[in-house]
């Protein structure tokens, strides 16, 4: 396809400008790429995103792909923490699995920051890039990529545009995946999870814990000063029950659920509830089409991966294309896109595969379980090479 100059044809159209489709867009700043970008929300939303209760976990590859990305320098330092440690602990007992940054030679596990910030620093690094266009309030209706050359998407605005590439980054519940036909293992887990940021008595000392309580799981996060992202997977009875109480009362639950491990505990803003859903896409490309980030994967907000193995996908794919534009290869095709999808398999399905069984195995509440959990934390403390294959994915 040529004409650079035509406004409707581009290099690569992306739909949704979530964080992961907002930095795939941003990995493209130093290039001549025609990049387009189509997102449902308006432009005011982009450049101040709602605090939507997600307190963001960062990997230190994460964090370094940020970086790169010119994004980091750009968050206030007063508004990432640290996180040195990370404990794991089953039922009531006081055993627990522990990861600590000096089992991994880095000054810190990883770092905490909510999503909204993530967001915010994104776009506006977005902003400065020249060869990008966003097309805000728009949706995107259908995608033909039955043309040999380039896939078109039809807009809900009534224009068409044509890419060499789509790429799809529109949430683990992707229309785009939907209209190209491809279909999603989906788990529904049945159960809740709230996500508030609390201030709490005791110090966090940096340390994330997660308490496998035998109907629920209970896990904070440490963020700045003595707060900490709360984080509660319930029933979604239950989770309808701590929505609806009052803040007084909601104190005291979660004082009670974390056994006073935190002295008094007192939330600091709003609530936020989101349904325990996972989603995994049966394919991740199509001729002239790929899925990047939750509508690739759509990961269990427990052990902190999604956002982590998004920027992982997005890293991928977009080493695939630029060395298939200095090889002059057409980076559209599936022989290039089938590259991306195989080594975002390899990392992506030993995560979710343990993450799911993880949380099934922790909320199952028969005895045989109870027992299994118990061993498992042991196994992964004391065997080494399993711990290994743990921290390597915190790398
Ligand atoms: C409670 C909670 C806690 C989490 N904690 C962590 C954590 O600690 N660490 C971690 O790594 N990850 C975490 N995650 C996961 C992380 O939030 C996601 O992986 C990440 O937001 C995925 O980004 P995305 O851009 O792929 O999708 P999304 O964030 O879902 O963004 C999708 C974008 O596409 C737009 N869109 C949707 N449909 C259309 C359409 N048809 N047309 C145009 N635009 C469209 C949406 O408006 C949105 O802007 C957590 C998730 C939850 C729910």
């Amino acid at each position: 396809m040529n004409s650079k100059k035509d406004k409707k044809i581009f290099d690569i159209a992306i739909i949704g400008a979530g964080p992961v489709g907002i930095a795939f867009a941003c990995s493209f700043s130093k290039t001549s790429m025609k990049i387009a970008i189509i997102e449902k929300q308006p432009k005011k939303n982009l450049a101040n995103p709602q605090i939507d209760g997600r307190e963001i976990a960062l990997t230190n590859r994460s964090a370094n792909i940020l970086k790169e990305l010119k994004v980091w320098k750009s968050i206030p330092s007063m508004l990432i923490t640290t996180i040195k440690e990370a404990r794991v602990l089953n039922g009531n007992s006081k055993y627990f699995l522990d990861f600590t940054h000096q089992q991994m030679q880095k000054e810190c596990l990883g770092y905490l920051i909510p999503n909204n910030l993530i967001r915010k620093y994104l776009y506006k690094r977005l902003k400065t890039l020249s060869n990008v266009t966003l097309m805000d309030e728009v949706n995107c209706i259908s995608i033909n990529n039955s043309n040999n050359e380039y896939s078109s998407i039809q807009l809900s605005s009534g224009e068409k545009i044509k890419a060499s590439l789509v790429v799809a980054s529109d949430s683990r519940f992707s229309e785009s995946r939907t209209l190209m036909g491809i279909s999603a293992f989906i788990h529904d887990f049945n159960k809740n999870m709230i996500v508030c940021r609390m201030e709490h008595e005791k110090p966090h000392n940096n340390i994330a814990y997660e308490f496998f309580r035998y109907t629920q799981t209970q896990a904070s996060l440490p963020y700045i000063k003595k707060q900490s992202s709360i984080v509660t997977t319930v029933s979604k009875n239950t989770s309808l029950a701590l929505m609806k109480m009052n803040d007084k009362e909601f104190n005291k639950e979660m004082q009670n659920n974390f056994n006073n491990f935190f002295g008094k505990m007192k939330l600091i803003g709003k609530r936020y509830c989101y349904p325990m859903i996972t989603t995994y896409s049966k394919r991740f490309v199509a001729h002239r089409f790929a899925l990047i980030g939750d509508a690739a994967v759509g990961m269990h907000p427990v052990t902190a991966h999604g956002f982590n193995l998004g920027l992982k996908g997005l890293e991928i794919i977009t080493k695939e294309i630029k060395s298939a534009i200095k090889l002059e290869i057409d980076f559209g095709l599936p022989l290039v896109l089938r590259r991306y999808q195989s080594k975002l398999h390899r990392v992506a399905i030993p995560i979710y595969l343990s993450t799911n069984g993880i949380v099934s195995l922790y909320t199952n509440t028969t005895v045989p379980a109870i027992i299994a959990r118990q061993l498992v934390l042991r196994a992964v403390n004391v065997i080494k090479p399993i711990k290994q294959t743990f921290l390597q994915v915190l790398r």
